[in-house]
């Protein structure tokens, strides 16, 4: 559920006023807020005696449960007190899954976040990345291609893109099969930049993938 609350603003000419500010964000239920999030729209209040409009920084948490995305969004300058505030946000949490779990099963780890910025950055670069899915998912279907699916959340902690190509045909070593996988990608499409990197690591540490496969989506 997204909640709105009401906020008392001082703005800098020394205007005090009331304004709605989001304090909980559900993307399922308001999708266009995650577009306001990103391009610089959210949280905006308006002073109406100078008439100047700016972002107001104010605590809220952001659900993206398909996407395994649940920040708490502290002001930035709360950062000194960040042990503080995680074990808050800890707390919340089990509060909120214990009141969740007779409708929805959540088994990841909220993330948090000091300034509106790093959350910006995070939903920026998985549009991104979505987009490379997206191209992946296509190619797939015209190759013989399998998709190894992972837990969006662990993906995110690993830096990893959370869908990986591998060969239809195995060698008997999924690690190579991947390998093989994401060489045949890029061939098709040099453009995949996070394919790329990904492969660039994989080939300096086969292992890494070991870690990363531990998370595959059941
Ligand atoms: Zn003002």
């Amino acid at each position: 559920m997204s909640v709105l609350t009401s906020c008392e603003i001082t703005c800098d000419c020394g205007e005090t006023f009331e304004a709605e500010l989001w304090k909980a964000v559900n993307v399922s239920d308001n999708p266009e807020v995650k577009d306001l999030i990103t391009l610089g729209g959210f949280n905006l209040v308006s002073c109406p005696s100078c008439k100047q409009v700016f972002y107001w920084e104010h605590f809220f948490v952001y659900q993206d449960i398909k996407n395994e995305l649940i920040a708490y969004v502290y002001p930035k300058n709360f950062e000194g007190q960040a042990a503080e505030y995680r074990s808050r946000m800890i707390k919340e949490f089990g509060d909120v899954i214990k009141s969740m779990e007779k409708t929805i099963k959540i088994d990841f780890e909220p993330v948090l976040y000091f300034g509106i910025e790093d959350l910006v950055a995070t939903l920026k670069n998985e549009e991104y990345i979505k987009d490379e899915i997206q191209i992946l998912d296509f190619i797939s279907k015209r190759m013989e291609l399998d998709l190894i699916l992972l837990k969006p959340s662990a993906a995110r902690n690993l830096c990893v893109v959370n869908t990986i190509p591998k060969i239809k045909k195995s060698s008997g070593d999924i690690r190579k099969d991947i390998v093989s996988g994401l060489e045949m990608l890029l061939k098709y499409n040099p453009n995949l930049s996070e394919y790329e990197k990904l492969l660039a690591r994989i080939k300096k540490n086969l292992k890494c993938l070991d870690e990363i496969l531990a998370h595959r989506k059941i």
